[in-house]
């Protein structure tokens, strides 16, 4: 099989099996993941991910320009502003997962550090993740919100809407948004009850035993 077969193979299994753990519903949630030739594959718009093609994903080129495929994701400047500002980004994967809204609507949240530091996986798969604003869904302002972090954060949480994540590949970058919505759900599960939280020593120390993005 050729590397851009599996690929497309893996796009489809992974949405299928987030949208069968109902990690994103009815036609939301987006994957892009790059060929090794630079073009991307993108998941298409309107598509469901219970139900994907691997022949009719989208393909764009280095350049954004749309080369085959169905029309590709309305999501697009979301992905397309991580790859410009990550060049390790190899894989970009956008979901409405329920547990990561509904923390990140809660009125005491950190917008510079959304998750509190419960797990030390969570830090090592994600660093510290960043709220944006508010966005109308497909308005180009989403990706210039990304590229005002200058690749910074691997991990973004669009307000009243769904977490975005980057990844060196697409194993990584599934691995990673699922850390997030997991996380999201035991802060949920422990809110109100005084949870221990791990200290700044020990985020330090994963942060440099793990070569950890965590900018100050
Ligand atoms: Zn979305």
């Amino acid at each position: 099989m050729s590397a851009e077969a599996r690929l497309r193979e893996e796009i489809c299994l992974f949405a299928r099996s987030l949208f069968e753990r109902g990690l994103t519903h009815g036609s939301t949630g987006n994957i892009s993941s790059r060929l090794p030739n630079g073009d991307l594959l993108v998941t298409p718009t309107g598509s469901s991910f219970g139900r994907l093609d691997p022949a009719r994903l989208s393909r764009l080129s280095p350049d954004g320009r749309h080369v085959d495929g169905d029309k590709p994701t309305k999501e697009m400047p979301l992905h397309q502003a991580f790859y410009e500002t990550r060049s390790s980004a190899g894989a970009v994967v956008h979901l409405h997962s329920t547990h990561s809204v509904a923390w990140s609507v809660l009125p005491d949240v950190d917008p510079d550090d959304l998750l509190p530091p419960l797990t030390a996986y969570s830090i090592m798969q994600l660093g510290k993740v960043k709220l944006l604003p508010f966005f109308v869904p497909g308005d180009a302002a989403m990706g210039d919100a990304i590229r005002e972090l200058a690749g910074r954060r691997s991990a973004v949480m669009l307000a009243h809407h769904g977490p975005v994540v980057a990844g060196k590949d697409l194993f990584a970058a599934v691995n990673a948004i699922e850390e997030l919505e997991a996380t999201a759900k035991l802060a949920l599960l422990t809110r109100g009850h005084q949870p221990r939280h791990l200290s700044g020593e020990d985020i330090q120390r994963i942060v440099s035993k793990f070569d950890v993005e965590w900018p100050s």
